[in-house]
């Protein structure tokens, strides 16, 4: 057995991002500041949107960003079963009512014409959440969105870098929120980005991220000097820190690359597992789209592979291979059955899904030889012999 202990997710840094978080904690400015400014502009530019406002992760964004539409008690949120529990916790903090809608069984995101039917007098936005980089059909349900007048708050923590229809996830719609956690697509350590079309949203937003502080209803209200401001909300601290823009700023420049080498490995098992019973390879849509290949998720199909997903992966974790496990059905969480009633069987799709799926290892410096052995050992695993 190969000792050498081969992670689901890694994160590639650079010699120029370390020396810039160096120079960063050598200029004496470390919390938010000039490298937060930057990269909040090359941010802009990657992704065609006129906001972005940048803060300590995704969930802080999707807090702000829900708490920013004034939601009231009882008013609805539609979003996917099978997600990040940070989904749906946003959705509570920011004082909604969670409603789901189940997955479609080959691209794992959420059945948009499904979403029509959960809408109500209260429903005020919906949270769709692009799924391993996939990107959800966006066109038919913004059209769903206009036609009732709702919100979309997209979930994008998976997809920078993902294109629907050519257009880049954060260069239209309504609001995206992007994650820089470290198994993400590019890292800031933790740290997160709402791009938005809205003004006044980004606005709201850059309030609430730093204390309610507003400097120009200070301005407004027609004090003088830089030491006075006005707190206009009990607002957060929410804030990126220098130190994590350092990172930012050298992890965007190489992102296209990593999505290219993400893609080759994605296909390559895609490929190489195509006649395998064991698994049910991550179907792809028939609408025009760039996968950013965030995680590679089968399903273990347990008869054909006479292991469940637990067994498979404490198998290969045995074998020293880490696999993740991106999601269980978040609706099934006690807090989740408890608050708001959900029971098993009321998302079939997603439920089967939340079962089956692991996540295998995929990250940019994975070499050719660690892909073969995830294969390799994975074929051991259910008796195939070596490929
Ligand atoms: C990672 C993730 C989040 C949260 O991102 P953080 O930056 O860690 O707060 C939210 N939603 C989904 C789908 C995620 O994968």
């Amino acid at each position: 057995m190969n000792d050498e202990f081969l992670p689901f997710a890694r994160p590639s840094i650079s010699q120029e991002a370390i020396a810039e978080v160096v120079a960063c904690l050598e200029s004496g400015w470390i919390t938010t500041g000039p490298r937060v400014k930057r990269f909040e502009e090359d941010l802009k530019v990657y992704l065609r949107a006129p906001h972005c406002v940048l803060l300590s992760s995704a969930t802080a964004g999707l807090h702000l960003a829900l708490l920013a539409l004034g939601l009231r008690d009882g008013d609805e949120v539609i979003t996917t079963p099978l997600t990040f529990a940070a989904t749906l916790n946003a959705i509570v903090l920011a004082g909604g009512r969670p409603v789901l809608v189940d997955v479609d069984p080959h691209t794992f995101n959420m059945d948009v014409a499904a979403a029509a039917a959960t809408i109500t007098a209260r429903t005020r936005a919906i949270v769709p959440v692009h799924f391993a980089g996939l990107p959800v059909d966006l066109d038919p349900l913004y059209e769903l969105a206009h036609e009732h007048g709702l919100r979309v708050i997209e979930d994008a923590a998976h997809a920078i870098g993902t294109e629907y229809k050519g257009r880049r996830i954060g260069s239209f719609g309504d609001t995206q929120v992007f994650s820089f956690h470290p198994n993400k697509n590019m890292t800031t350590g933790e740290g997160g980005c709402v791009a938005t079309r809205d003004e006044q949203l980004a606005r709201s937003i850059s309030v609430l991220r730093f204390h309610g502080i507003d400097r120009d209803a200070w301005n407004r209200f027609g004090k003088e000097g830089s030491q006075h401001y006005e707190v206009i909300a009990p607002g957060y601290k929410y804030n990126m820190m220098d130190i994590q823009a350092a990172l930012g700023l050298h992890q965007l420049p190489a992102l296209e690359g990593f999505i290219a080498r993400r893609s080759e490995l994605a296909e390559r098992y895609q490929h190489e597992l195509a006649e395998w019973r064991e698994l049910t390879r991550p179907g792809t849509p028939a609408y025009e789209h760039r996968h950013a290949w965030h995680l590679y998720t089968p399903l273990i199909n347990p008869e054909a592979a006479g292991m469940d997903r637990e067994g498979f992966m404490s198998a290969m974790k045995a074998r020293n291979i880490g696999t993740g496990l991106h999601y269980e059905c978040a609706h099934l969480y006690a807090y989740y059955r408890q608050r708001f009633g959900f029971q098993p069987g009321q998302f079939p799709h997603a439920e089967h899904i939340g079962e089956r799926i692991v996540s295998l290892p995929l990250f940019p410096s994975m070499s050719d030889a660690q892909q073969q052995r995830v294969i390799t050992t994975m074929a051991e695993l259910f008796g195939r012999g070596a490929t």
